[in-house]
């Protein structure tokens, strides 16, 4: 930790996309403002890497494929709970697309996820099933980075769940939080942060 980011960090801009932002299909109260700061933190660092939230049309995660529920409800899908979301990211269509602002020239990766029909992914390392990878961990461990910091969209969910499976998977893990932006549905970003600092993230 006492090493400068370039040393062994990599940045991971979590889901920096249209629908997350102003008039996107599931916007994030001020998922724009990230956009500036990603850019001007991404120059600190060596290695970038972006995730994309990359969902088929009639994903399970959407409302719209569960007759009579509404966007935001809780369903039990064969994985356990599963909060249901407007249609958002889908793949090849604008909004899944990353904001036009996003300049990331050096990114050198971007990971999707999302794209199994039956399994939402909040976590960059990991589906919301638990079991099914991403790849990501294993990237990381390849290339010998040890350590990840993580910004971007959205603080509750999909950079809580990365950061907490960062954790579990052996990393090191900060959380930039000035480059986040939260949903806060009924006080998630406060339990997130409190989740977070539990599993050893450094919030900074
Ligand atoms: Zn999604």
């Amino acid at each position: 930790m006492n090493k400068p980011h370039r040393d062994h960090g990599v940045l991971v801009v979590v889901d920096p996309q249209n629908d997350f932002c102003s008039g996107g299909a599931l916007a994030v109260p001020g998922g724009d403002e990230v956009v500036p700061r990603v850019n001007r933190l991404a120059r600190e660092f060596a290695h970038v890497l972006v995730t994309q939230d990359w969902h088929p049309p009639g994903h399970a995660s959407f409302a719209s494929a569960h007759p009579g529920r509404q966007p935001y409800e809780t369903v039990a899908l064969d994985y356990g709970p599963q909060i249901l979301w407007p249609d958002h990211c889908v793949q090849d269509t604008p909004g899944a697309a990353f904001h036009p602002e996003l300049d990331l020239p050096g990114a050198e990766l971007v990971i999707r996820k999302g794209f199994h029909p039956a399994i939402d992914s909040y976590s960059a390392f990991r589906e919301n099933d638990r079991k099914t990878p991403t790849g990501l961990a294993g990237y990381l461990r390849e290339r010998g980075f040890d350590t990840v910091t993580l910004c971007g969209l959205a603080t509750d969910f999909c950079v809580l769940y990365s950061a907490l499976d960062g954790r579990e998977a052996g990393f090191g893990v900060r959380v930039a939080l000035d480059a986040c932006r939260g949903i806060d549905i009924d006080g998630s970003v406060e339990k997130a942060l409190a989740a977070m600092r539990a599993a050893g993230v450094e919030l900074i």
